[in-house]
């Protein structure tokens, strides 16, 4: 049944949109409540207020931390309009009902997000009467409407006009929002509190985690038809991230599209220069740069073409038509670009069912944080029976100046190039990872192997199917060669380089090996397991 709303307290921090939903409740003959900077707002626009002061009878003290906290409020917002002893207590009282309330939070988030943030500023942003109001209305849902988001004031204004009052469904759907905006706030406060240590900095774990994720879609199954799945991301999402994407066309995405579109996005996302990566089942098994998308793509493909087939192909630059017709070619089921240009989207315009989805890049944050502007998550969780395992995300960049040259041989400058580009793709390869590369893109990629040896013949097995040659290539192992045999079988497949994180306690054995074979081989003290 709708609700008539006669009176509606305003209390809002962002004033955004306020001063219109005032005007528009006030001329659907609303009397309206507000506090004091949102009050000279409305006033100041010509909308006819009342102080929430001057309705209780009780300034508002304390440098506004008790300004709405009073029964004359709460017994308006929290009487069940059902029950007549509620509305005789309050009619004794001289308190008034309250049928609307438009608030938002004291900007808690916003503020400790901010570098250099002290603890007094935090603490003084902590809403106490917003939340209050907030649960207030929310608990008497069936008699009062409670808007805490500008997204809701169109909808809510269009019903109100329309109906003359809020629906039931309406107004169990804002409570419920309601409660789960001031659910997150609490976190927040929670989460920043329980990390803060006593010399005032901040702990990356936490005695306690409320990390809050919001829903963005059910899924129709999960990795297999016969498990269900959703998908959330966090709260405030970092720019450039995958669940940032605008999906421009193409079927729904699946469980397994999400979780390869990631892997290939944060592998693509490592390279400056123009680079394509081919993803199935969660492996790169292409990766190339290039003058352009193009070429890049072109590269790519060739690693291994059997796999391509059906895969993600993920882009750092904008797609362009040329490359557009190129991939065109092949089976794909998800494509990724920072952008697409209009002859790009024409191209695919024909295929209905290939998903296109735009991420924006580029965005950098005022204190700088790389990561954060490549929307890199701090931290990885993996569940675990029960529980969780965190840690802090692999995130390392390996310069040329941080290698270590082991054997007689020093790569050249063109082969270094290589065993960097193939260092960077091997941290996106699960474990055990060989990667073989030339030129700037993968000839052959060995992944997820439980023996370093399996993954080296698989990858130079890949490298022979594909028709590419790995005589004078350069090679990259995730993990260190425990033994020489390792060593032997990238060589003998044609390697001349090597890249791989030393620390055995054969090394020595290796190196020798290494020196015997006649190829270059440089320690990088970083190992980037992946599982
Ligand atoms: P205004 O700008 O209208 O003066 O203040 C609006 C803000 O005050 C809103 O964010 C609202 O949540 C908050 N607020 C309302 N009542 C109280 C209260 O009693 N104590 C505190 N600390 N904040 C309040």
């Amino acid at each position: 049944m709708a609700h008539r709303v006669r009176r509606a307290l305003i209390s809002v921090s962002d004033k955004s949109g306020i001063v219109e939903l005032g005007s528009a409740l006030a001329a659907l003959g609303v009397e309206i409540l507000s506090t004091g900077g949102t009050a000279k707002l409305l006033a100041d626009a010509g909308v006819k207020v009342v102080e929430v002061s001057d309705h209780t009878g009780f300034p508002e003290m304390l440098d506004g931390r008790v300004k709405t906290l009073h029964p004359t409020i709460h017994g308006g917002l929290l009487a069940r309009r059902d029950l007549p002893a509620h509305m005789q207590a309050i009619e004794q009282h001289g308190i008034g009902t309250i049928d609307l309330l438009v608030v938002n939070l004291y900007p808690f988030e916003a503020t400790v997000a901010k570098p250099g943030c002290t603890l007094e500023d935090a603490i003084e942003n902590i809403d106490i009467g917003g939340p209050a109001m907030v649960r207030s209305a929310a608990k008497n849902w069936r008699d009062v409407g409670v808007l805490t988001d500008a997204a809701q004031y169109g909808p809510v204004l269009e019903e109100l006009k329309r109906d003359d009052g809020l629906s039931d469904s309406t107004r169990f759907t804002l409570a419920v929002a309601a409660f789960n905006r001031i659910s997150n706030y609490d976190a927040a406060i929670s989460d920043y509190l329980s990390a803060l240590q006593p010399d005032g900095s901040r702990a990356l774990f936490p005695a306690q985690s409320n990390g809050r994720f919001v829903k963005l879609q059910d899924l129709r199954y999960g990795e297999n038809p016969h498990q269900q799945a959703a998908f959330y991301r966090d709260l405030y999402p970092a720019p450039g991230s995958l669940v940032t994407a605008r999906q421009l066309q193409g079927k729904e995405l699946s469980y397994n599209n999400i979780a390869d579109g990631d892997a290939a996005w944060e592998c693509v996302k490592s390279f400056d220069t123009p680079a394509c990566v081919i993803v199935k089942h969660a492996n790169p098994c292409g990766v190339a740069l290039g003058a352009d998308c193009a070429e890049a793509y072109s590269r790519a493909f060739k690693t291994d073409p059997t796999s391509a087939f059906g895969g993600i192909i993920a882009f750092n630059r904008p797609l362009d038509g040329e490359a557009a017709r190129l991939v065109a070619k092949q089976f794909v089921e998800v494509l990724m670009a920072p952008g697409y240009t209009d002859e790009a989207k024409a191209v695919f315009a024909a295929k209905a069912n290939v998903r296109l989805l735009e991420i924006p890049l580029d965005q950098v944050r005022a204190d700088g944080d790389t990561d954060w502007a490549r929307g890199r998550n701090a931290t990885d969780v993996k569940r675990v029976g029960s529980g969780l395992l965190i840690q802090t995300a692999d995130n390392h960049e390996m310069s040329g100046a941080d290698l270590r040259v082991v054997t007689k041989k020093a790569p050249t400058p063109e082969q270094l190039a290589d065993l960097l580009f193939a260092w960077r793709v091997a941290k996106y390869v699960k474990s055990n990872a060989i990667v073989f590369c030339g030129g700037q893109m993968t000839l052959g990629v060995g992944a997820g192997q439980m023996s370093r040896i399996d993954s080296a013949r698989i990858a130079s097995i890949k490298a022979e199917n594909a028709g590419l040659v790995l005589a004078g290539s350069v090679v990259a192992s995730d993990a260190f060669f425990p033994f020489r045999d390792g060593l032997d079988v990238v060589v003998d497949a044609g390697a001349v380089a090597v890249i791989q994180p030393g620390g055995s306690v054969r090394d020595e054995e290796v190196i020798a090996a290494a020196d015997e074979r006649g190829v270059a081989m440089v320690f990088t003290g970083v190992r980037h397991f992946r599982h």
